[in-house]
């Protein structure tokens, strides 16, 4: 490992520790059971951490031209919106933020990270939301949201195509499951560290039985030392899933898509003011509610990857 590549890692680290007040324990821990999160994958790997604190240092100095100006990304944001103070919190913003500039009747959540199930199931709970089942999954979405994907659904098939879930869990989630992802990272991680020597099952045992909270800055203090916990164990985990919380299915703006390398299907989406926001993630599409002309305008910017198009934060 080169001593860039562990640089890195040390900064992210510190970065997470710092945030870690964010990720405190779920109340209970969901059963793995059937949940497919395979689509909820979070690459951070095209993040250059020296790009991204450049970046933020930019930021923050043009944060008088921001206010004074009144307008872009963070004009637009919900009033009383918790800005992100760390380096994390300004890294999630922009990789998920998108879903914070929500029209169309919705309610995007005011923060960047929720902070336990408590928190998820208050503000899920005060949504005005819509229940169908589409593809034979029983799926929840705010209710603006719904009755657009329904639309998009029903000009889909107008045209012979389909729009459906990739699973149970494509719509609605709850705080549970997103430390669930965390999970089916770290415990196969660990399997097999133990299997090769460098942890033993004591090790294992104990980092299992942490809380969320403690077992972030005990996974990414293995990971200084070259113990990985992404998916391939190649890297960080950070560059496999997101932190617990910090989902937007928690916020029921969120759709994974089935047929979403059918371009024909994509731009029926669009038009119904679904959008792809997170660019490394191709069956994740956000409502954003507006039609792709005033994207711009919520502060957003087109970003191609991948052969997609995405909107994200202009920050
Ligand atoms: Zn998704």
């Amino acid at each position: 490992m080169n001593s860039n590549l562990i640089s890195r890692i040390t900064f992210i680290a510190a970065c997470v520790v710092a945030a870690s007040g964010c990720w405190t324990s779920p109340k209970s821990q969901s059963p793995e059971g059937p949940v497919n999160y395979r689509n909820e994958r979070v690459d951070f790997s095209n993040t250059n951490v020296k790009d991204l604190v450049n970046s933020n240092k930019a930021m923050n100095s043009n944060r008088e031209d921001d206010r004074s100006k009144k307008e872009g990304y963070a004009a637009n944001l919900p009033s009383g919106f918790e800005q992100p103070t760390d380096d994390v919190g300004r890294m999630l913003l922009r990789e998920y933020g998108s879903v914070f500039v929500a029209r169309g009747g919705v309610t995007p959540p005011a923060k960047v990270v929720f902070r336990d199930q408590d928190e998820v199931s208050g503000f899920q709970s005060g949504l005005k939301t819509s229940k169908a089942t589409i593809g034979g999954s029983r799926l929840e979405l705010q209710a603006p949201a719904m009755e657009a994907l329904q639309a998009a659904i029903g000009q889909a098939r107008a045209k012979g195509l389909d729009i459906s879930p990739r699973g149970a869990d494509s719509a609605k989630r709850t705080y549970d499951e997103t430390v669930g992802l965390w999970k089916s990272r770290v415990d196969p991680a660990l399997v097999h560290w133990v299997g090769k020597g460098k942890l033993t099952k004591a090790d294992a045992d104990r980092i299992k039985g942490m809380s969320t909270f403690d077992q972030v800055k005990e996974v990414l203090r293995l990971e200084e030392q070259g113990i990985y916990f992404a998916k391939d164990l190649s890297k960080s985990i950070i560059y496999s899933v997101a932190p617990p919380g910090t989902s937007q299915h928690l916020s029921l703006l969120a759709f994974d898509v089935k047929e979403f390398d059918n371009a024909e299907v994509r731009r029926i989406l669009n038009e119904n003011g679904w959008f792809q926001t997170v660019a490394s993630d191709l069956p994740h599409f956000t409502y954003l509610g507006v039609k792709e002309s005033e994207l711009s305008g919520l502060g957003l910017k087109r970003m191609t990857s991948s052969g997609r198009t995405f909107w994200v934060p202009d920050v």
